[in-house]
């Protein structure tokens, strides 16, 4: 794997297709936990992303991902616009550069990560984004370290990004709105995880139809 800058562009621009895609499902789940506005927050920051990087000065992959992160944080209001936000925003100080493999992507996802522990205080089990993130990043560091090809390496990780987002049905919510309704957000799956998912998933089908 090996992106470069009009890849990722395309790529970040897929996404941004897939979101609008999910807006009323993601909304949909946030209606059962939330406030119902998952997908509209997500399709506005990425609608907006878009429209942003049409215009941006793009000198490296690193402009791409700042580009899209500071179009979230601006443009979305709930909590998923700043920590999505943040998380492209740290990963994109790592890609200085024209191009990006999967041990560059290994360093931004674990980048993105932390950013979003940062900003939002939670961990692993809190019923959040995390659930799907962390465990399809450990997945993936896992594949590389046994030697599995990057297309093989990066199915595990969205295939476990899957199971977290599955894992969020039978626990309660501590972070977010979620956690207003205590026990009674068990039975349903968090939003936040599901739109990571979708997120990951997109990137995997990039790489596997885009491969170099
Ligand atoms: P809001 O909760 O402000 O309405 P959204 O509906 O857009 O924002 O996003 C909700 C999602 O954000 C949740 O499903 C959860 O995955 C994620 N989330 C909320 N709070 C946190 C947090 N502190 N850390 C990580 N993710 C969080
Ligand atoms: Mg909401």
């Amino acid at each position: 794997m090996a992106l470069k800058i009009a890849q990722v562009t395309e790529l970040i621009n897929n996404i941004a297709n897939v979101i609008q895609n999910n807006k009323e499902f993601l909304t949909e789940l946030d209606s059962a936990i939330g406030d119902g506005d998952h997908g509209i927050n997500m399709s506005k920051g990425f609608k907006a992303v878009k429209e942003k990087l049409t215009t941006a000065k793009i000198n490296t992959v690193g402009d791409i991902l700042k580009t899209t992160g500071m179009a979230l944080v601006s443009n979305v209001g709930g909590a998923s616009g700043p920590l999505y936000g943040t998380a492209f925003m740290k990963a994109s100080s790592l890609v200085n550069k024209e191009e990006v493999n999967i041990n560059d992507f290994i360093d931004m996802f674990q980048a993105a990560i932390d950013g979003v522990k940062m900003r939002g205080k939670a961990n692993r089990g809190d019923k959040t984004m995390l659930d799907a993130l962390e465990p399809a990043l450990d997945v993936l560091r896992e594949a590389k370290a046994n030697g599995l090809d990057d297309i093989t390496a990066l199915e595990n990780m969205k295939n476990e990004a899957l199971k977290g987002v599955e894992y969020t049905k039978g626990i309660i919510a501590k972070k977010g709105r979620a956690s207003y309704l205590g026990e009674r957000s068990i039975g349903h799956q968090d939003p936040g995880a599901t739109s990571s998912y979708l997120i990951l998933n997109e990137i995997y089908n990039y790489v596997l139809n885009n491969n170099k």
